[in-house]
């Protein structure tokens, strides 16, 4: 999906193009991810509305448009924004995946695209923007000034689960996806199975900090391509859609695991686990090193039992055999077929 970084830069370019203009032609392709909560159709909601703002709240963006109405699409995977000129416009016919479309005063038109139809676009009062699903109820902006080391010590205080998992929580911290979830974990040496409570006061500390310096180079490096909206920035990223191939740190092959719904991307070195995982990925075949010789790429990490993480790993593999249904051996048997596991970014 776009997430926090792409929708900053959508957002802003949004911003600049259509904040005053009025909505003057509204029309819905596949209806199917529309979310209407007026008593009337699309078109009649929306058109000799002007827009106030653009704006990124969430992974949701917001259109306010004047007279109490907004428009907030949640994009979901692969749902993106194209913005056409007044002579692209006129000549370009509608494709299959179109969601909407707002036409201009100037001729220009925005465009909302989904292939796999699962976005949601909500046309509602603003005064009701609070009951939107998952809208209403998002957690801190982890970009905001408000959101700073203490609060979100007082967060992780109270999660009992993964650390990837409280991550993306929407409700808690707003919002991270599943490729920076991924590039957050890398920078702070964390592996994403890590139990929340396991956590030390100096991972919190680099975790913290990985949140707001990925977000921000992100945010940068997205600006500074200057691509068309509806291009995802993503070859920069370190591990995110990178298994099977080698850390940029280090140079072990980086895994993906399952972690909840979705596949994480990590390093086994530079985010070594400290859990029993069953399985050591830093001793199975890849294509960098299996095992290898750089130990000190990761940032130290303090481990609460006091021994080294490495030694903590390797013990591991001497276990019995995993119980039936256990996660890791799953991600261990798909971590052998690279080419079935590896998918696009999300
Ligand atoms: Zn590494």
């Amino acid at each position: 999906m776009p997430e926090l970084p792409d929708l900053e830069y959508v957002a802003s370019e949004l911003s600049r193009a259509l904040v005053g203009q009025a909505i003057v032609s509204a029309r819905t392709g596949d209806p199917t991810v529309l979310r209407m909560m007026l008593p009337m159709p699309f078109a009649e909601a929306l058109v000799g509305r002007t827009v106030r703002a653009v704006e990124r709240r969430g992974h949701f963006l917001r259109f306010a448009l004047d007279g109490d109405r907004v428009a907030i699409v949640n994009a979901m995977l692969v749902g993106k924004y194209r913005l056409l000129g007044p002579e692209e416009a006129s000549r370009s016919k509608d494709p299959v995946a179109m969601g909407f479309a707002l036409g201009f005063a100037d001729g220009s038109e925005l465009r909302y695209l989904d292939d796999k139809r699962m976005g949601k676009v909500y046309v509602a009062a603003a005064s009701d923007e609070s009951s939107i699903p998952v809208f209403g109820n998002l957690g801190i902006d982890v970009i905001s000034p408000g959101f700073d080391r203490a609060r979100f010590g007082d967060l992780v205080r109270r999660r009992r689960d993964q650390v990837r998992m409280f991550m993306m929580d929407k409700s808690a911290l707003a919002s991270i996806g599943n490729a920076y979830a991924d590039e957050i974990l890398f920078a702070a040496g964390i592996h994403p199975k890590t139990m929340v409570r396991k956590l030390t006061a100096s991972d919190v500390d680099r975790l913290y900090t990985a949140i707001r310096d990925v977000l921000a180079g992100a945010i940068a490096e997205i600006a500074r391509r200057r691509e068309p909206i509806e291009v995802k920035v993503r070859d920069f990223l370190a591990v995110r859609g990178r298994d099977g191939k080698p850390c940029p740190r280090c140079g072990t092959t980086i895994r993906a695991v399952r972690v909840g719904d979705g596949d994480a991307c990590f390093c086994p070195t530079c985010q070594p686990a400290t859990r029993n995982l069953f399985v050591d990925w830093r001793r199975l075949p890849g294509p960098a090193a299996a095992t290898p010789t750089v130990t000190d790429a990761g940032p130290p990490r303090a481990d609460p039992a006091g021994a080294p993480a490495a030694a903590k790993v390797t013990a591991a593999v001497g276990s019995p055999p995993p119980p039936a249904g256990a996660g890791e051996p799953r991600a261990r048997a798909r971590s052998r077929s690279p080419g079935r596991v590896r998918r696009a970014p999300t």
